[in-house]
């Protein structure tokens, strides 16, 4: 983990920024790569993440592992976070200014890890980062999106792991949709391969004018 992400763990630690700060057993703060290009955001966590402290850890947790790894990845090699850091007591959703009270603290996260792609898990992520959207109708599908505080970034839509086990159907639709992030990253580092190529030929032009007009100048002060 980043110095700046272990040292904001710390600082949260004790957070009683809102409501949830008082009923929680542990601050889940989130863990993976800080420089993961991949990073999945969910609702909160659940009974067993407070009582460990750590994201995606029950049941829900071990099914995203294996959607992690049927894209050939680990889950180290990813960020795991939730909208919001502490539990909703008896797992209900998090309240609006709940979700604002901890917003910068994700923020902050989101702005140190820069991933390519965020994986928004279930609806309530959805409505946090795409208001409006359903995920009935936008899961498996990338959209990109200007965010204030973190700027233009990729977005892809999936149900949360703990509603695929109470539907089996939707298990195979997680997995399906899954199978299209390698191509999504892949086409996102394409391209911002070829942001960056350009920003560098820009650059290299922008020099050459400089010294034609250096020259130019100095070819004057010597009367050329
Ligand atoms: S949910 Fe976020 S803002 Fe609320 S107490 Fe926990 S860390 Fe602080």
């Amino acid at each position: 983990m980043s110095e700046l992400l272990k040292k904001l763990e710390e600082d949260l630690r004790n957070c009683q920024k809102c409501g949830l700060g008082k009923t929680r057993t542990n601050l889940v703060f989130g863990e993976g790569d800080s420089q993961a290009d991949l990073m999945f955001i969910g609702e909160g966590p659940g009974k067993r993440e407070d009582e460990l402290g750590k994201p995606f850890v029950g049941v829900a947790g071990k099914l995203l592992d294996e959607m992690v790894e049927s894209i050939d990845l680990t889950r180290k090699e990813v960020y795991i976070a939730n909208v919001v850091k502490c539990r909703p007591p008896g797992n209900r959703d998090p309240l609006p200014d709940e979700v604002k009270a901890c917003w910068p603290y994700l923020e902050q996260q989101l702005k140190e890890i820069k991933p390519k792609l965020i994986i928004l898990l279930g609806r309530h992520s959805l409505e946090r980062f795409l208001p409006g959207q359903k995920i009935s109708q936008v899961h498996g599908q990338a959209l990109r999106r200007d965010f204030p505080g973190i700027g233009r970034q990729v977005f892809f839509a999936a149900y949360h792991p703990a509603a695929a086990l109470y539907q089996q159907s939707l298990k195979a639709t997680l997995l399906e949709d899954f199978k299209r992030i390698p191509k999504i990253l892949e086409k996102i580092k394409e391209e911002s391969g070829l942001e960056n190529k350009k920003e560098i030929e820009d650059l290299q032009e922008e020099n050459k004018k400089e010294q034609i007009i250096k020259k130019k100048k100095q070819s004057k002060l010597f009367g050329e």
